[in-house]
């Protein structure tokens, strides 16, 4: 039986919490009479676009094609419908159709949460929105009271963490030291604090660093951009989009090795020999892994290479690692705490590099910047201390042993996200943990039911009515930094909290 008359407060209005309002009224508005109250909170103010969609400049285009980002169930092509009717002098600056810019993707979120509430309006249900931080949550056993920063309470029988991504931890000593950035979001932090005229070192060499290349190269930087990492490796170049029928990395494979195993549970090199497989299937040919795991020649040399691949047709090792998706977070679910560690140790990188391939547009820019001389890509492990005349001296040993010092008087870390949430800037997360409501993951975020999403405590009892949903699952989900899984997992706390057979 579906429940009637409950009340959802969700803790963080980005793309995840906006498309779980919707996904509730919308399955709440097929209940006759469901009464549904939804508060919706935002800390920033800004309900809908959350970090990633909420970046000012146009040249900050999606990383995925519009065709596989939208979010009402049932219409897949919702967003590129929503393109149609948009301003078409702004769409004729875009440079390609199919990767417009974030920031017009926020505006199509802001749109959504305005369908919501309609839809809200339209059914026995309300929504609420409600900007300012909440930072507690009680739970009196029957219901939760949410705590706002600025005082007053919000009652409600469910409660939904989806407070999303934070600034990494990384280096955090030098938060304070003149010419450090250490985040680049949001883009103002850089636009106001690095001169146009002086050297620039980026930590990191994937997504988030070439957002802030493209930060700096928008401002009219003129000086060098040095991209630091550890393997120096930027991500591949998206090809286009490709229906693959999965053969070996498929729902049946992995049950079947879990039926065989001793303890309900697969080993990483069970797992790395069923890609492997696939990624050969796909290619029809055998391949070389030192290259892909370690692969050699200048960085200008291989992006060249990279953009011509997916200039000249579909890829088919992309092809196999998309339609594998959806089932990352089974596969990573059924491996051990330690395999996932070891992942996380071995391979994470590179996988990021192959999974989360990049746009075209951006990698011709990149080689660009690159055979100008205004990019260069620097591999090695790093220390870094503040040098005595002003900026930094980074100690850099290349993965040949190769010692020598960069200098830099600025730095931006684009490192990425904080997994751990023992280092996440927020007085609610930090309250949770010390009451003992959340408890953090050794894979990064929280423990949670991997179906349903609930709330774990440290003894591994679900509390019943505490969800949550996006980038704090990552260690039970893994696929957590997309819109794509966020809305599965949306659907699926969304008929939890409805009751399970909600229609
Ligand atoms: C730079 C960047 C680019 C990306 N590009 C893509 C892409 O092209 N395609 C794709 O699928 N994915 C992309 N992603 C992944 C992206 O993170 C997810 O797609 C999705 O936007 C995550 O949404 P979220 O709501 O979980 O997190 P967020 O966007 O971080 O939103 C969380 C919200 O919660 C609020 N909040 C936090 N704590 C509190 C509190 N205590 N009280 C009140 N409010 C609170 C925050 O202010 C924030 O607005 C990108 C990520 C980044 C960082």
């Amino acid at each position: 039986m579906h429940k009637k008359n409950i009340s959802v407060a969700i803790i963080g209005a980005g793309a995840s919490g906006t498309i779980l309002a919707h996904q509730i009224l919308e399955k709440a508005s097929l209940i006759s009479d469901a009464g549904v109250k939804i508060y919706l909170i935002e800390k920033d103010g800004d309900h809908g676009p959350g970090l990633a969609y909420s970046t000012p400049l146009p040249a900050h285009i999606l990383n995925m094609r519009a065709d596989t980002l939208g979010v009402i169930n049932g219409d897949p092509l919702h967003f590129v419908k929503w393109l149609e009717g948009y301003d078409s002098k702004s769409k004729a600056s875009w440079v390609d159709i199919n990767y417009p810019p974030r920031n017009v993707y926020g505006e199509y979120l802001r749109a959504v949460l305005d369908l919501t509430i309609k839809k809200a309006g339209s059914c026995s249900c309300s929504i609420e929105i409600i900007s300012g931080e909440a930072v507690d949550v009680d739970n009196n056993g029957r219901a939760f009271c949410v705590r706002m920063a600025v005082g007053g309470v919000i009652d409600a029988e469910n409660v939904v963490l989806a407070p999303g991504n934070f600034p990494g931890a990384f280096l955090s000593e030098l938060k304070e030291t003149k010419g450090y950035i250490p985040y680049p979001w949001p883009v103002s932090d850089i636009t106001d604090n690095i001169p146009r005229d002086k050297p620039v070192c980026i930590l990191g060499a994937g997504l988030s660093a070439i957002d802030t290349l493209i930060t700096l190269l928008e401002n009219g930087h003129t000086e060098k951009i040095t991209f630091l990492s550890r393997n120096g490796l930027l991500p591949k170049v998206q090809g286009p989009a490709f229906d693959y029928q999965l053969k070996y990395v498929n729902k049946e494979n992995i049950d079947r090795l879990l039926s065989e195993s001793d303890d309900n549970s697969i080993s990483f090199d069970q797992v790395k020999r069923l890609y492997m497989d696939e990624v050969e299937g796909a290619a029809g040919n055998k391949i070389n892994w030192l290259d892909v795991f370690n692969p050699q020649g200048a960085a200008d040399q291989i992006l060249e290479m990279d953009i011509s691949r997916a200039e000249s047709g579909v890829i088919p090792y992309q092809a196999a690692l998309t339609s594998s998706g959806p089932l990352t977070g089974y596969i990573w679910n059924s491996m051990s705490i330690d395999d996932r560690m070891r992942f996380d140790r071995e391979y994470k990188t590179v996988w990021a590099v192959y999974r989360h391939p990049m746009p075209l547009i951006n990698a011709k820019k990149i080689l660009k910047a690159l055979r100008s001389g205004q990019l260069d890509i620097q591999q090695g492990r790093t220390s870094i201390r503040p040098g005595s005349k002003g900026g930094f001296e980074i100690d850099v040993t290349t993965r040949l042993g190769v010692p020598f010092v960069l200098k830099a008087p600025c730095i931006i870390n684009a490192t990425g996200q904080e997994t751990d949430i023992t280092k996440f800037e927020s007085i609610l997360i930090k309250r949770l943990i010390k009451k003992g409501s959340i408890f953090p993951h050794p894979n990064g975020g929280i423990y949670v039911d991997f179906y349903t999403s609930v709330v774990k405590e440290k003894s591994g009892k679900g509390i019943h009515g505490l969800y949550a949903l996006g980038e704090i699952t990552r260690g039970v989900h893994f696929f957590t930094n997309g819109v794509v899984p966020n809305m599965v997992s949306s659907g699926r706390i969304s008929d939890s909290i409805l009751g399970e057979n909600w229609c």
